[in-house]
């Protein structure tokens, strides 16, 4: 099993090295390894996060080489961009076309797409996305692992049901020996090259716990670490990334001040916005995003929130819906449809050419067909759940997640089908 395609070393300037994948050249970070021209490396989010054995790497690529071009070609097809709707409105088509040359589109314009409900005018709004995905990203999608590895939490964000005002929600917090021994059978037998280690903010886990973990996990398997642990003391975050970790996934939740004092009586936007540009002052890399279909979000603060994300420079972003939770203050608000954050993430796609979008469980957990159309829709980028099966369900952030019932092999399975259909490798050559 392998999430990642061997490149080959070609040339050295500090800790920038270029790769070669089958003649096609990205940049990759090194901060871990001694490298030399030459040599074997896997990938990971722009950074190198494993040196490989020559002969290792050339079987790998051996089984690759025909493959790689095929799902290329699979891709190049299924995103061709043709109009056989003649009559669609001309300032729609404005909009459209200086989109597919990778030009910014403004708010006012992006708000125009999704405010649409003509259907024509959205099919061609997600063709447009895949076209401009395939043209700026090639079909590379990335493909990684999320362990939840406790729901205790002392925050109280209103839609979330692991938040400490659920007192009818059992608690669980896994061990460091736990976590390593997941993260070890990801990457060692499922060949995982990214993972995710998410939780509640929960102070009964030490910012040192979590620290020795990181370094366990980067001595013991190579793989690209994401922390997704929330609000913790600053310097944890600077020892957290000199142990290792490369990446945060950190939502900004919503842009609108007003909406997230609200949401968040435990805190403020302005704090979370200083952790975000803390993570970038410390060199993460930076996945975030917000809630769509929260109450009281209008469309225009949708928007506001992808404009947000991207002057905040994100590598990937992770946009989601609302699902209410029986448990929360918000239990009788309604989720949005998949088809209005389907559309939210096409022109999201429109609005950043280049950076990595995830299709969140949250929105597969709305539509079960989401996660391909998400993909045919400017998406590039999923995740899959390796929380042991005896937790998975008590990490209650909204009710139905899907996958939770799903064995880490089957997932695996399923995703591999279905990125082959659609002719995109599981891999993330970087940048
Ligand atoms: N403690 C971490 C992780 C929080 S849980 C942090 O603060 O970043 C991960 C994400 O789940 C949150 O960022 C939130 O956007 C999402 N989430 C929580 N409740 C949700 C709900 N009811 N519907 C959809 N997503 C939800």
């Amino acid at each position: 099993m392998c999430y990642a395609i061997p490149g080959n070393v070609k040339s050295i300037t500090g800790d920038l090295i270029t790769v070669d994948y089958f003649g096609e050249e990205r940049k990759a970070r090194n901060d871990f390894y001694d490298l030399q021209v030459g040599d074997y490396v896997y990938a990971q989010g722009g950074f190198v996060v494993q040196k490989i054995d020559e002969r290792d790497a050339e079987e790998i690529l051996d089984t690759w080489k025909e493959l790689f071009f095929e799902l290329k070609e699979t891709d190049v097809k299924l995103s061709r961009l043709y109009n056989d709707k003649p009559n669609l409105d001309k300032n729609f088509l404005k909009i459209i076309d200086r989109a597919t040359y990778g030009k910014s589109i403004s708010h006012q314009e992006a708000l125009r797409l999704l405010l649409s409900e003509d259907p024509d005018e959205i099919d061609v709004l997600h063709k447009t996305a895949n076209f401009i995905r395939q043209k700026f990203l090639g079909n590379a999608c990335c493909v990684h692992g999320i362990i939840e590895f406790s729901n205790i939490c002392k925050s109280q964000c209103a839609y979330c049901g692991i938040s400490s005002s659920n007192t009818t929600l059992k608690r669980f917090s896994l061990g460091t020996d736990e976590i390593l021994g997941v993260v070890a059978d990801a990457v060692k037998r499922f060949g995982f090259k990214g993972i995710v280690l998410q939780s509640g903010e929960d102070p009964s886990y030490k910012s040192e716990d979590i620290i020795g973990l990181i370094k366990k996990i980067r001595n013991n398997s190579p793989v690209f670490i994401f922390l997704s642990v929330g609000e913790r003391e600053e310097a944890f975050y600077q020892k957290a990334f000199d142990a290792g970790a490369r990446a945060v996934l950190f939502r900004f939740e919503t842009s609108d001040s007003n909406l997230y004092s609200k949401l968040h009586p435990h805190s403020s936007l302005e704090k979370r916005i200083r952790y975000l540009e803390l993570f970038k002052d410390i060199g993460y890399i930076i996945a975030s995003g917000s809630l769509i279909g929260l109450p009281g979000q209008k469309a225009e603060s949708v928007i506001d929130d992808f404009m947000f994300a991207k002057d905040l420079g994100c590598d990937m972003y992770s946009f989601g819906p609302f699902i209410p939770h029986p448990d929360t203050p918000l239990s009788g608000h309604d989720a949005p449809s998949a088809e209005y954050v389907l559309k939210a993430l096409s022109v999201l796609r429109l609005i950043d050419p280049y950076g990595k979008i995830l299709v969140t469980t949250a929105l597969e957990s709305l539509n079960p067909q989401a996660r391909r159309m998400a993909l045919m829709g400017g998406a590039n980028s999923i995740m899959l759940n390796l929380t042991p099966k005896d937790y998975v369900n008590l990490y209650d952030i909204y009710p139905n997640r899907a996958t939770v019932d799903v064995s880490i092999e089957n997932q695996i399975a399923d995703a591999l089908q279905l990125l082959k259909s659609i002719g995109r490798a599981p891999t993330d050559l970087g940048i």
